[in-house]
């Protein structure tokens, strides 16, 4: 983990046992900042962190002709970025306690976004009750057992209220995202994540404003949890803060999606 934009921290004992031997396997975690200069009181820092706000914007962007911009979280030895593979599809299950009404349907809806813009596929494995966790097991085989023993846990979409357990998510963050990468030190690649929004993160329904709506919050989450970071381009969504116009990817969001995307193959 290298990116130099990282706020860098010893990775706690809990998440060091969770990770499998022989493996290079990277947690990432992400934040959006609602409008505010100062956390009231920070959270423990539990996994490597990009950072915070305009803090977190990549000192690794790529700008593209019509001028967008857009920027890997990650990226292997070989200059590519740590995506999913483009093989498969990306498995998701969502917690439903605390979700506000028709949350679900936004979520899906912002999903088929990411997957039009990528290329990549997302398949709905249903409810849960698992909780988030910094140390969730990346494989979960008897939670999950139709997904086999050998398949990674799905992705974990669940809303948090006040308490938001051991994941540094501060009371003014809307969403924090953790994408699990693993690998060797050739190639990694993302195999499973956690998207933590909190219960009030935005109006549901709404992917008219990014400032008031839950929909540009679950885009630009999702945005982390298919390998993007944050830009310092406020016409893009995956602009650190949350800013005007409405949830529509801009055209750095939709060159950088195209990159981690299924054209990465498998
Ligand atoms: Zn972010």
């Amino acid at each position: 983990m290298t990116t130099p934009s990282r706020t860098t921290v010893p990775l706690p004992l809990q998440f060091a046992l969770a990770m499998l031997p022989v493996m290079v396997v990277g947690a990432l975690v992400v934040a959006w900042l609602e409008l505010r200069t100062e956390p009231a009181d920070p959270p423990p820092v539990t996994v490597d962190e990009v950072g915070r706000g305009m803090d977190s914007i990549s000192d690794r962007q790529n700008h593209v002709d019509d001028g967008g911009t857009w920027a890997a979280t990650d990226v292997n030895p070989d200059g590519t970025p740590v995506a999913w593979s483009g093989c498969a599809p990306i498995h998701w299950v969502h917690n439903p306690d605390q979700m506000p009404m028709g949350a679900l349907a936004d979520i899906e809806e912002a999903l088929r976004r990411v997957s039009v813009a990528s290329g990549l596929t997302f398949v709905h494995d249903g409810g849960t009750d698992e909780l988030p966790s910094a140390a969730r097991p990346t494989h979960q085989p008897t939670r999950y057992a139709t997904r086999g023993s050998d398949a990674a846990a799905p992705v974990l979409v669940a809303f948090v209220g006040l308490d938001i357990g051991d994941l540094p998510l501060a009371a003014s963050d809307r969403a924090i995202t953790v994408a699990v990468s693993e690998g060797n030190e050739r190639h990694r690649a993302i195999i499973t994540g956690q998207v933590i929004l909190r219960s009030d993160a935005g109006e549901v329904g709404n992917f008219t404003s990014r400032a008031r709506g839950l929909g540009a919050v679950l885009m630009h989450e999702f945005g982390h949890l298919v390998g993007l970071t944050h830009v310092g381009d406020p016409g893009e969504l995956m602009f650190a803060q949350p800013t005007m116009g409405d949830a529509s990817w801009g055209p750095g969001d939709l060159a950088g999606l195209r990159q981690v995307g299924a054209r990465g193959g498998c």
